[in-house]
């Protein structure tokens, strides 16, 4: 996807909410060999030889496995990564029997992350919102966000070393994340409401010294917020162009189906003729982050999403498990049919099918 950057390319990443300091590295995947496509279907051996024999055979077939005997799952993955929206959660309501599976796996010794495409919140944010549902347990280390990998990104280029600034299309989740790694940011929400009223000779200044825009999930994007990230990115020398995602579709509420940050992207996209910088799924980032970070291997490691082209393919690309749930944006139906080529290695109705 967007990813350019050499796998040699390594920095000391602050984590802020820990406090620490790791190692965080991008492209790492790409250098490991393990990446695939949708449409090659190829897969390293190693891990094929720890799935389990009908699992693959299911799978070389272009089908999909239900899971039944949760144990199948269970015994092949030390380390589980849960996608939120559709997965651990839809809007503000917790999935059926959510905790009872978290305590479980985290009985069993199994490591538990949360992988969210959505930037609204920092990792602080989420934090707020796994314990106000009732997820006591979570780890501010065990959230990675996409506003999170926005600023790791900064954090691994060394963005702040330029001097620049970030202009933000986007909510308070990549502002708190920008300020806790110290680096300064305008637009976001201070941009809300704003008009352009055109005039004769009228021209929007910017300020030449944003050196990237960030694009993230915005409720409150408006003509004013595109225009300045247009100039920023065609006028600024070599400003950058990053996206926390491309998600065409989200769960703002569990009653339909909302507009993504592929809209937002797709906006500055349009006018700049620019690919962005992915930085959430499926990009490797964050994974590539963990498997350094946790010394974790990959093939012991099972992705859970409910979204076929971020989840799922994020999981194979970067040589993990994957485990579709149908508690999301994608039905049984979309996910057997002929057209579909992603093709998980096992998928449960919840993961409620853990227990
Ligand atoms: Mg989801």
């Amino acid at each position: 996807m967007g990813l350019s950057l050499s796998s040699s390319l390594r920095i000391g990443l602050l984590s802020a909410a820990a406090g620490t300091a790791a190692g965080f590295s991008f492209g790492a995947a790409a250098a490991s060999g393990v990446r695939r496509t949708a449409s090659t279907g190829l897969r390293p051996a190693s891990l094929a030889a720890q799935s389990s024999a009908a699992a693959v055979s299911f799978k070389d077939a272009g089908l999909c496995k239900k899971l039944d005997v949760p144990a199948d799952l269970l015994e092949k993955v030390d380390v589980f990564i849960f996608d939120c929206d559709g997965v651990i959660w839809k809007g503000d309501s917790l999935i059926d029997k959510v905790p009872a599976v978290l305590a479980m796996l985290r009985a069993a010794g199994k490591k538990v992350f949360f992988v969210t495409n959505n930037s609204t919140k920092s990792r602080k944010g989420y934090l707020g919102k796994f314990k106000s549902l009732g997820l006591e347990e979570t780890q501010p280390e065990e959230i990675f966000s996409s506003s999170f990998a926005a600023a790791a990104y900064l954090e691994q280029t060394k963005f702040k070393e330029s001097g620049k600034k970030v202009y933000i299309i986007g909510e308070v989740g990549i502002e708190e994340e920008l300020d806790m790694i110290g680096v300064p940011w305008i637009g976001g929400g201070s941009d809300a409401g704003k008009k352009i009223a055109l005039k004769s000779g009228y021209a929007l200044p910017h300020d030449s010294d944003v050196g990237a825009v960030i694009v993230g999930f915005d409720r409150e994007i408006n003509y004013h917020k595109i225009q300045y990230a247009q100039l920023c990115i065609n006028e600024n020398p070599g400003c950058e162009f990053i996206a926390t995602n491309l998600d065409a579709v989200t769960h703002l509420t569990d009653a339909q189906e909302w507009a993504g940050n592929g809209a937002m992207a797709g906006a500055i996209k349009g006018c700049t003729g620019r690919e962005p910088t992915l930085v959430g799924k499926p990009s490797p980032l964050m994974i590539d982050y963990m498997v350094e970070k946790f010394g974790i291997e990959r093939g012991r490691i099972c992705m859970v999403g409910d979204r076929l082209d971020t989840d799922i393919l994020f999981g194979q690309n970067n040589g993990l498990l994957s485990c579709l749930t149908l508690s999301g944006v994608t039905t049984e139906e979309k996910l057997l049919s002929p057209e579909n080529e992603i093709k998980p290695d096992f998928y449960v109705d919840s993961i409620a099918d853990f227990l």
